[in-house]
């Protein structure tokens, strides 16, 4: 194994896809996890890159979707609501001005001091300007509005976006478009 890590760590690295038993998306995992889950017995590949990886004894196409043997049961379909989380689902983009490249923070649409809650709903990505205009308002008072309407995001919302160029064989399991 030691080879193998040396020859390419950044490949196995690599983002896979792993798949429930019965092909629904459930997570991300590098590509050095997939593989031991592989020989394991508890995954089985789906999907390969093109890269091929070398140990002393074995030769083998790099995974990127493996499902699992077993069906796991999995509780809903929750996304953490973070700060991290929220940003990412708003792309990094202001959702009053559309900004984006400049410091962002977190607005609540419904400020706190008028009750308005942490959800996925009620929060924003937002650049420090909006949110300096907005005050403790709620949009329409500050002559501000939504890009669009914020959205919880679900597992698949999440998992695309680790698709680039090289996930394309992601994409039927992510209902994307094939491109
Ligand atoms: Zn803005």
């Amino acid at each position: 194994m030691r080879r193998l890590r040396r020859n390419g760590n950044s490949i196995l690295n690599r983002e896979v896809l792993v798949l429930n038993q019965n092909y629904h998306p459930l997570q991300v995992c590098t590509a050095k996890r997939a593989i031991c889950l592989v020989y394991l017995g508890k995954v089985v590949v789906v999907e390969n890159y093109r890269n091929i990886i070398h140990s002393p004894s074995i030769a083998l196409r790099l995974p990127s979707v493996v499902r699992l043997d077993e069906y796991v049961h999995v509780n809903g379909s929750e996304i953490v609501l973070t700060r991290k989380n929220i940003l990412k689902r708003d792309k990094h983009q202001c959702q009053y001005c559309g900004r984006k490249s400049v410091p962002m923070t977190i607005d609540h649409i419904i400020p706190k001091e008028r009750r308005g809650k942490d959800t996925w709903t009620n929060l924003v990505c937002c650049c420090h300007a909006c949110n300096r205009k907005k005050g403790n308002r709620i949009p329409h008072e500050s002559g501000l509005s939504l890009l669009k309407k914020p959205m919880k995001p679900t597992r698949i919302h999440y998992i695309q976006q680790f698709v680039k160029k090289e996930q394309s064989s992601w994409r039927p399991y992510l209902y994307m478009e094939p491109i």
